[in-house]
């Protein structure tokens, strides 16, 4: 069975009903779309819902205002980059150019021409699907498919301000594919490349709490970020994970620690103090993967409690 694409999901902001019918009416063979009557219940709805491809917003509103609400959403990192598009009646060129500068897309004059309403959304449309298209092209490893380093480090600065706003741990481990270099030598680059995204695979497959991330932290290192998470979380994944890798059972046939490869791990949690760097985590959890390998490879290794 293969399943259809959703459709492009649109918000419609305007308390005037008629306008939002007009709209809805015309949009909804194309288009998944949702309404909201008010600023607020604009702001709310993308808040906690899934975030619109589009938004069509009318500027007079009693609350807050559409302009109010395009700052607001251009301010926000997890919002600014829904396109939107005013609709208004105010046709004035200067509330136009005061609309573009907060960061929308287009303007659209009521009473609308229909027609040219429905080509310039579904352009905007297209833009906004080809831009989600690079954006996550440029977070993803081209080898392994799983997400890369500059994703890794996003997702650590958002978690890691989360997590010290909240006063919540936050984990880190970091793993290392053990003599990696001789799995090269002795099997040749081509697979140590299946290798590694057999290895990557595995770990998409077994972190699958949501809002853990796995990511190829580059050459044969992988990272995994846990948020809400503590010592004793870190260290039940890491041992799973290494477990994992060995019971897959991919012959490694110059390895001083297992004849499999295997992989050695580091992990460590923290609640961030107030003006801490997010490094702190990452050089924490290094070291103690610098430990597994000095230990002997084939292990996890983090803080001992206790
Ligand atoms: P250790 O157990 O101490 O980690 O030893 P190691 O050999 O794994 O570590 P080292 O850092 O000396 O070597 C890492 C190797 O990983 C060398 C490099 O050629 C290989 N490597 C890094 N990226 C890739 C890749 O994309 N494909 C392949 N096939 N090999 C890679
Ligand atoms: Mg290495
Ligand atoms: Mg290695």
């Amino acid at each position: 069975m293969t399943s259809e694409p959703l459709k492009p999901l649109i918000l419609i902001v305007d308390d005037t009903p008629t306008n939002i019918q007009i709209l809805a009416e015309n949009l909804i063979k194309d288009y998944r779309v949702k309404v909201a009557a008010s600023g607020e219940n604009a702001l709310r709805i993308v808040a906690q819902q899934e975030l619109p491809d589009l938004i069509l917003l009318d500027v007079m509103m009693p609350d807050i205002d559409g302009y109010e609400v395009c700052r607001r959403l251009k301010n926000n990192p997890q919002t600014h980059a829904i396109p939107i598009i005013f609709v208004t009646a105010l046709n004035e060129v200067a509330n136009e150019e005061f609309g573009l500068n907060l960061g929308a897309m287009d303007y659209i004059t009521k009473p609308f021409y229909l027609p040219v309403v429905k080509a310039r959304i579904r352009n905007h449309i297209r833009l906004k699907q080809l831009t989600d298209t690079l954006e996550s092209m440029a977070w993803i490893d081209g080898l392994t498919g799983i997400p890369n380093r500059r994703r890794f480090d996003q997702m650590l600065e958002i978690e890691w301000k989360r997590a010290q706003r909240n006063q919540l741990p936050l984990a880190v481990i970091m793993v290392d594919i053990d003599h990696f270099k001789a799995y090269n030598d002795c099997h040749g680059h081509g697979e140590g490349d299946v290798c590694l995204k057999q290895v990557a695979t595995m770990f998409a497959a077994t972190v699958n709490r949501p809002g853990d991330l796995v990511a190829r932290y580059g050459g044969e290192e992988f990272v995994i970020l846990m948020p809400e998470t503590d010592t004793d979380g870190a260290q039940q994944l890491a041992d799973h994970l290494r477990h994992q890798i060995e019971s897959m059972q991919i012959p490694h046939t110059s390895s001083s620690a297992s004849c499999w490869v295997t992989i050695s791990l580091g992990y460590a949690a923290l609640i961030p103090k107030p003006e801490q760097a997010s490094s702190t985590l990452l050089d924490d959890a290094d070291n103690m993967l610098y430990q597994a390998k000095n230990l002997g490879r084939n292990r996890a290794f983090g803080y001992c409690l206790g």
